[in-house]
């Protein structure tokens, strides 16, 4: 038999990620390759480039997109800094964090981990008291936005104690960069990785990932070299620097011409207005949900404008509800991981997903089937508690 076309299923994607993805980005994807070292594909990586240190608010002449998800941009954060015998402390609040400290770990390095419950964020008071416990401290690594728990974390505090001890300062931003402002330069990150299928809205594929001067320095005065050698940032800083251009491995050319269309319309929108959007959509979206008596799992001030994780109480079926929204409404969103599996559900509305008309489809779609379910008397209150939101807003 022949194989048949693929075609995917409509799908409105409002999980952790990916989100969903522009028309004009998916263009981007189909137009024809160039060799990696094409002068015309080079003049495309110094675009992206400068796009970069644009939506990550710093002037790091070290920005660049690393060839793989954001995976690899927190390997290559830790594999890059950490020596073995290095002290690392480690925020752990969810997912993320734990895996940073077992990045740290297989390093050779001591992570120091700072606890925090799920769905809280890591008090900047524990992570001092870490630092003056825990002797000299190469870095403090930390997820600013938990896309595990729905948690933003305060990363000012953090940002002033890493420059008090002389410490470097590492960022998850996977899901808060172009959602939320990540200011590399404001506050002094030094190493800090994002990925393109969250708040960017580019297919996944792609890290954006930024160096701090100090970050550099860390990298050259290394005793052992980097124990990674695809994500080496000293032989890949070889192609992407300006001037060198030396291959190392084929530039990913298809995404980095999509990653090239998404920081475009990022740019378009403006940063001031996209995170006012993403922020407005997300209060619209979390009054509904109170309605139905899904109440946000982080405490009201730490709860992200990208990712809203709710507690599912008793009796509502969890992974039915879910799996009903798939089937019949084409609506993606997400379950707990780890602790809170079968506990939770994290809806994104992250970059192109974050509209008016997503959260009122999404919260139309709960109330049919919360009301299919027997478990709501009287439609419509999530749908009037956004739409107050809005209006608010609009006047
Ligand atoms: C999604 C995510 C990652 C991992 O990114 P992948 O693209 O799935 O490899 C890392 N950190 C955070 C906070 C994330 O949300």
């Amino acid at each position: 038999m022949p194989a048949q076309n693929f075609t995917p299923p409509r799908r409105l994607l409002l999980g952790p990620g990916p989100s969903m993805v522009h028309q004009q980005v998916l263009r981007a994807l189909s137009t024809p390759l160039l060799g990696h070292l094409d002068p015309a594909f080079l003049a495309i990586m110094d675009d992206i480039q400068a796009r970069l240190r644009g939506v990550f608010q710093t002037k790091n002449h070290f920005t660049i997109a690393i060839s793989g998800t954001g995976s690899a941009g927190m390997e290559a954060s830790i594999v890059n800094i950490v020596e073995p015998g290095d002290t690392v402390i480690v925020g752990v609040n969810g997912l993320f964090g734990t895996r940073l400290a077992t990045i740290v770990e297989r390093c050779g390095g001591k992570a120091v981990r700072v606890e925090a419950p799920w769905g809280q964020i890591v008090e900047p008071e524990a992570i001092e008291t870490a630092l003056r416990r825990s002797g000299p401290t190469k870095a403090v690594a930390i997820v600013h936005a938990e896309t595990s728990t729905g948690a933003w974390q305060p990363l000012e505090p953090i940002a002033q104690l890493c420059r008090d001890h002389d410490t470097l300062f590492i960022v998850d931003a996977v899901t808060s960069l172009g959602g939320a402002p990540v200011e590399i330069d404001r506050l002094g990150i030094d190493v800090c990785y994002s990925a393109t299928q969250k708040c960017l809205s580019c297919p996944p594929g792609l890290s954006p990932f930024t160096l701090s001067d100090r970050a550099l320095a860390a990298i050259k005065a290394r005793r052992s070299p980097c124990q990674s050698w695809y994500l080496d940032m000293a032989l890949i800083a070889e192609y992407w620097a300006e001037g060198a251009r030396a291959y190392h491995h084929t530039a990913p050319i298809s995404m980095l011409y999509a990653l090239r269309e998404a920081l475009r319309l990022v740019e378009e929108e403006g940063l001031p207005a996209r995170f006012a959007r993403h922020q407005l959509n997300s209060e619209a979206l979390i009054a509904g949900l109170i309605e139905l008596g899904l109440f946000p799992l982080p405490p009201a001030g730490h709860r992200l404008p990208m990712l809203t994780c709710v507690t599912v109480p008793h009796p509502i079926p969890e992974a039915e509800v879910r799996a009903d929204l798939l089937s019949t409404y084409g609506i993606e969103i997400g379950g707990g991981l780890g602790p809170l599996k079968g506990k939770v559900w994290r809806i994104g509305l992250m970059g192109e997903s974050s509209t008016e008309a997503h959260v009122l489809t999404l919260l139309n779609a709960l109330e049919q089937l919360f009301i299919r379910g027997g478990g709501l008397s009287t439609p419509g209150v999530a749908l009037q508690a956004a739409a107050r939101v809005y209006s608010r807003r609009a006047s």
